[in-house]
């Protein structure tokens, strides 16, 4: 018999972990690993990549350099899986066959089908949407006079790029973020998700906080509570769903399209095949709460699914997954940033510096120290 083959599908923080895992541990089994894209994406940094403060070439590394000698990159994206006959589809229509499956190919934006939000908002989660804002940003900028830009969603995504943005362009941007909750971040520490507020206000950004987006036309936005907010760019912030390719693999997904895994994180009804990352919903036992996508949670949720697959194949017991949320921080442009690490609270330069070095070592351990230097010595370069 040949070796075991183990697929892993998504080149995002949870494949990437799964791969490193089973490469480094592993016994001698063949290792795939697909994705859609040839590297991977330090999507943390994608609200700076859309604001225009760094390249793309700056918030990612070769997979590659990753996969080296380790096992074979396949770049292609995923259309589904097939669970009975053991394969992997692609796009293109090639058929990977796996004996076992780490499932990790993330979501997508969520628009809650209100009516022309996905024809006319922009997306910040995935490379292609990212380079894409990225680019109406900066045409949008050059014209003359100030521009509006609406932010659909105060979560931690809309409040990122609206700091990013209106750090870069004070004069030319005029930012509205919209939430339908009461405050900005639901979820987030109460007092920190405040001070954000403060932080963005200060940068004149204008915060709509209880005022829930009904639909969406070319050129306003409309609310529940209020008139209309006109924009000459939506960006949309509105939140993520599962993979359209989970639920059209036949798997067990929830409302919001993801994977319903059990405690040792295989897919409900699917010994072999593991699901981590955004493409997983796994109810955190601890609180009976669904965990949220999460990069932090991705990489865990990456490795442990691994290391229970090379416990099975050793014919050991797999343990539970047991997630370890040990903070959050969010960006806000500049030297701003609001976090906290367990019962500690942190905000402005400390809170940056501290996301940076979150940031600084998951660099290190995907891509190595040189790019990583590159990557922080170039914006000190170009100050001199
Ligand atoms: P999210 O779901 O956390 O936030 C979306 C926000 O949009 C919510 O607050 C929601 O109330 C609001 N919203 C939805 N529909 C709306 C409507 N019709 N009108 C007005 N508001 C509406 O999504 P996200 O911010 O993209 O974050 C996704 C996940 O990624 C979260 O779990 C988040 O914590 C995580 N994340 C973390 C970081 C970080 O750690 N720095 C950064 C970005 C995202």
């Amino acid at each position: 018999a040949g070796r075991t083959r183990v697929v892993v599908a998504g080149g995002g923080y949870a494949g990437l972990s799964a791969f490193g895992e089973l490469a480094d541990r592993g016994p001698r089994l063949e290792l795939l690993l697909v994705s859609a894209t040839p590297y991977h994406y330090f999507v943390t940094e994608f609200p700076a990549l859309v604001a225009g403060g760094v390249e793309e070439e700056g918030v990612r590394v070769s997979l590659r350099r990753f996969v080296a000698a380790r096992g074979r990159l396949v770049v292609g994206s995923v259309d589904r899986v097939e669970p009975g006959p053991r394969r992997l589809v692609l796009a293109g229509g090639e058929s990977l066959p796996y004996d076992y499956l780490i499932l990790a190919v993330g979501g997508e934006a969520e628009f809650f089908r209100i009516p022309g939000a996905r024809e006319h908002g922009l997306e910040v989660g995935n490379p292609a949407a990212a380079r894409q804002l990225a680019a109406r940003v900066a045409g949008l900028v050059e014209g003359g006079g100030p521009r509006r830009v609406v932010i659909a969603g105060g979560g931690l995504t809309g409040v990122e790029v609206a700091g990013e943005l209106a750090e870069r362009y004070p004069d030319r941007l005029q930012i509205t973020v919209v939430e339908a909750a009461p405050a900005l971040m639901p979820g987030f520490d109460p007092i920190l998700a405040r001070e954000a507020q403060r932080v963005l206000e200060e940068k004149g950004v204008r915060v709509r906080t209880g005022t829930k987006i009904v639909s969406v036309d070319p050129a306003h936005v409309h609310v529940e509570q209020g008139p209309a907010l006109p924009y000459d760019l939506l960006v949309w912030a509105g939140g993520v769903r599962g993979s359209p390719v989970l639920a059209r693999s036949g798997l067990p997904v929830t409302p919001r399209g993801r994977v319903k895994v059990d405690p040792l994180l295989r897919a409900e009804g699917f010994p072999e095949i593991y699901v981590a990352g955004d493409a997983a919903s796994f109810t955190d036992p601890a609180t009976g709460q669904e965990l949220p996508p999460s990069a932090q949670l991705a990489v865990q949720m990456g490795r442990h699914a691994a290391r229970n697959l090379l416990r099975r194949l050793a014919g050991r017991d797999e343990v539970p997954f047991q997630p370890r949320l040990l903070g959050a921080f969010a960006t806000l442009g500049g030297r701003e940033a609001v976090g906290y690490v367990g019962a500690g609270r942190f905000t402005g330069l400390p809170a940056v510096v501290i996301k940076r070095l979150i940031e600084a070592h998951h660099a290190v351990e995907t891509g190595g120290l040189i790019p990583v230097l590159a990557r922080y010595a170039r914006p000190w370069a170009r100050r001199l």
